[in-house]
Order: C-alpha cells, then sequence, then structure tokens
C-alpha cells in the first residue's frame, strides 16, 4: 500500500467529517500567497505552501531544487513518479506527526486567504470520447439507433485534439460563444448567439513527461506517466457543432472554453478507487490490452444554479462508466510515436451512465430539448441560460476515507 493512502492515519490538522481533503488526499495545485504563486497542497481548509515546506527542509532527501516556487506545477510534474510518491508520502508524514507542529505551521494557510491559480500550464489538451452511453445516446439523436456507435467505436478510442489557450479555472466566468449555426429548415447559415449552450461532464487526466517523439507509452507504462486527475468540464455550443462538425469534427463549438477543479488529485490517491471496467467486446487489439482493474470509482455530481434558485442537482454518473479507461487513451495516444509533455491534458469524453438521470450532458439530459429539465424556481432548461453557474462535483469512497475533487464551478455570462 503506499503510505499515504493508509485509512487509519490522523492528521494533527482539523478536518470536517465530509471533506474532500482528509489526510489521505494530499491534491497538488497552485495559489497565489502574498503577491506570488506557489505549489501548495491542502488537508481540511488548510492550505500548504509547499515552497515554505521545502525551505523548511520537509524534502531534504527528496528533492535537490525547489519546484513550488512557481507559477505552474509543470516543472515538478517532469520529475519521476517515484518522486511525486516521495513527496505525497513525506507531506503526509508531516502532517500526520503531532512534533512537527512547530517546525511547520508557519506553511499553513486558511483557505479563504489564497486564491487558486490554474495547477498547470497546459500545452497540449486532448478530448476522448470514451463512454459508451454518451456515445450511443449522441449517435441515436443525430444519426439512428440500429446505428447509434460507429464502426471504429469498439476498436479505438476515439478522440480529438482540443484547444489548451482556453482551459479555465473554476470561478472564471464564461461569455455565451457567437457563431455560424444552421436554424431548422434553412438553407444558408445564420450568425449568432448560440443558442444551444451545454456542459460536458467529464473527469481529465495531467500528464508527466513522455518520451521521445517516435516512441510510445504500453498500457503497461501508463500509470507512470500520469500525475493525476481533476475535474472537467467542456463547454459545447451545440448548435455550432452541429453545422461545423463534419468532416473534421468539432472545431469553434468546443474551443471557447473548457473549465477545470482547482486541485489535482493524484493517481496515487485514486489507487484504492480502482475498479473493474465494462468487459470489452469485440476483442481489443493487443496493444489496447490490459490485466487488473483499470476504472477509477468516482461519484460524480452535476448541479445548476441562478439568480432564482441554489444548486441544484441534475445529473449524478460516475467515472467507472467508462468503457475505455485512461490506460487505454495513453497507450492509444502515444501508439503512433506522438510525444507527451508534462502538464498535457486528456479528457475523458462525456461521462454518462446507463440511467437518464446518470447522462453527462444537457443534449442527453433534455434529450436535444425535447425533455425540458424542471427547475426549482419553475422555470425549464432544455440548454444553460444566461445567468446560470454549473457546478460539477467528484468524490470518492471507501474504508471511511473520503477522497474529492472539490468543484468546478462557472458562470454564463450573456454574449459580449
Ligand atoms: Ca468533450
Amino acid at each position: 500500500m503506499i503510505e499515504a493512502n493508509n485509512p487509519n492515519l490522523k492528521t494533527w490538522l482539523e478536518v470536517a467529517q465530509n471533506s474532500d481533503f482528509p489526510i489521505q488526499n494530499i491534491p497538488f495545485g497552485i495559489a497565489f500567497i502574498d503577491n506570488s504563486k506557489f505549489g501548495v497542497s491542502r488537508i481540511g481548509d488548510k492550505v500548504i505552501n509547499l515552497s515554505k515546506l521545502y525551505e523548511l527542509g520537509a524534502f531534504q532527501s527528496i528533492l535537490s531544487e525547489n519546484y513550488f516556487d512557481k507559477d505552474f506545477l509543470n516543472d515538478f510534474l517532469k520529475k519521476k513518479k517515484s518522486d511525486w510518491r516521495s513527496v505525497r508520502n513525506r507531506i503526509s508524514e508531516i502532517f500526520t506527526d503531532e512534533n512537527n507542529k512547530d517546525k511547520y505551521t508557519s506553511a499553513l494557510y486558511p483557505l479563504k486567504d489564497v486564491e487558486m491559480c490554474m495547477p498547470v500550464k497546459v500545452g497540449d489538451y486532448t478530448d476522448f470520447y470514451s463512454s459508451r452511453q454518451h456515445a450511443y445516446n449522441v449517435g441515436c439523436m443525430f444519426r439512428d439507433p440500429d446505428n447509434a456507435l460507429l464502426p471504429n467505436w469498439l476498436h479505438v478510442p476515439v478522440g480529438y485534439h482540443g484547444r489548451a489557450s482556453s482551459i479555465i479555472l473554476s470561478g472564471t466566468d464564461i461569455y455565451r460563444p457567437k457563431g455560424q449555426q444552421l436554424p431548422l429548415d434553412a438553407k444558408a447559415p445564420v450568425f449568432g448567439p448560440c443558442k444551444l449552450l451545454d456542459f460536458e461532464l467529464e473527469m481529465a487526466f495531467i500528464t508527466g513527461e513522455g518520451k521521445p517523439l517516435g516512441d510510445s507509452i504500453s498500457i503497461d507504462e501508463a500509470e507512470d506517466y500520469i500525475f493525476g486527475m481533476v475535474i472537467f468540464n467542456d463547454w459545447s455550443a451545440r448548435d455550432i457543432q452541429k453545422w461545423e462538425y463534419v468532416p473534421l469534427g468539432p472545431f469553434l463549438a468546443k474551443n471557447f472554453a473548457s473549465s477545470i477543479s482547482p486541485w489535482i488529485v493524484t493517481l496515487d490517491a485514486l489507487e484504492p478507487f480502482r475498479c473493474k471496467g465494462e468487459e470489452q467486446e469485440p476483442e481489443v487489439l493487443p496493444y489496447l490490452k490490459y490485466t487488473g482493474y483499470k476504472n477509477i470509482d468516482i461519484n460524480l455530481e452535476v448541479q445548476i444554479e441562478s439568480a432564482n434558485f441554489s444548486a441544484h442537482t441534475i445529473s449524478k454518473s460516475n467515472y467507472k462508466y467508462m468503457y475505455w479507461n485512461l490506460n487505454q487513451q495513453l497507450a492509444h495516444h502515444t501508439v503512433n510515436g506522438c510525444d507527451i509533455h508534462a502538464g498535457d491534458m486528456m479528457a475523458s469524453g462525456t461521462i454518462s451512465g446507463n440511467d437518464e438521470s446518470a447522462y453527462g450532458s444537457m443534449l442527453e439530459l433534455s434529450w436535444k430539448g425535447t425533455k425540458p429539465l424542471s427547475m426549482p424556481d419553475g422555470s425549464e432548461r432544455k440548454f444553460i441560460n444566461d445567468g446560470d453557474t454549473v457546478i460539477m462535483k467528484a468524490h470518492s469512497t471507501k474504508d471511511n476515507v473520503r477522497i474529492g475533487f472539490g468543484e468546478v464551478r462557472t458562470k454564463v455570462l450573456p454574449t459580449k
């Protein structure tokens, strides 16, 4: 067992019963503290300045330089998995041993006093399409139920390269995008604000430094190159998407914003929540074959909040519903020799469960707008309105340990 994952560990810091951030989590992020950005971790509602810990000698035999006195975690992510693990174990050790109280308390800040920032500078962003139910639902709506899945879907972890520049942090408002759309029965496209603005409930993994161009990361090696995960809301303009996506896939329908949660929960911390994935039939090609449990049981929730009502849950899904797991995604991504780098972000694709209440987008929840959702103030939603805030939450639980991601929260403003 990874030492920091021990469910019996107790910290000398105060942690609320239902906190996403017990001593067993130890996530990583970047925070703005005293006019500078630093690498941080978190226990309960205390933010730990890791740069300060370094200066106090906490990582003496582990790190040869201060990777946390930086604007982003990318340099730390260039280290090996064994270093990431040693640092996390060391943080756990410090905050479980009461004798460290005096020495390290100066590195702690109340969460409310710090501003969270983008944890990594995202070099490249890839979006997969790995939930079978989501691909099936979209196929039913845009093609026909008998041929909902395209012939390649059960053989290839389908994905496309997205836009890194517009990946934004939780709390950053977005403007309703504008673009070309082809109204029903119209002969020519019109230009205007998107009318069918949607979220996509996804999780993304963040990579370490890969191999040189031309080399591949095998399915067994994949975990050594994955640092951790965040919640990922892949904003989508459905009307723009429908008109533009043939033949090369989505473009302006997706590149205006994707929102992430600020804390990267390490793959190590998620290890206890591994679970079995769906049986893959037909058999996959050898480079995609895996052994063991590679899915992860992470409860997901989507809420809408507006001026007229407080956070209202509209979907509950789970990351374990993924047909293609993250090992398969990374192995596939690099099988042709594509290089990946520290801080690359790879999103899962919309995660929908079999049940209607577990669908991961408004497109599916309202079935293309034919089944509007009722809100607490009596209003209806087919898609997302101006002034709505979309909130996504994620957490895993086992053996009385809850490992969570906090939330990603984004408000939609009218078109600029
Ligand atoms: Ca997506």
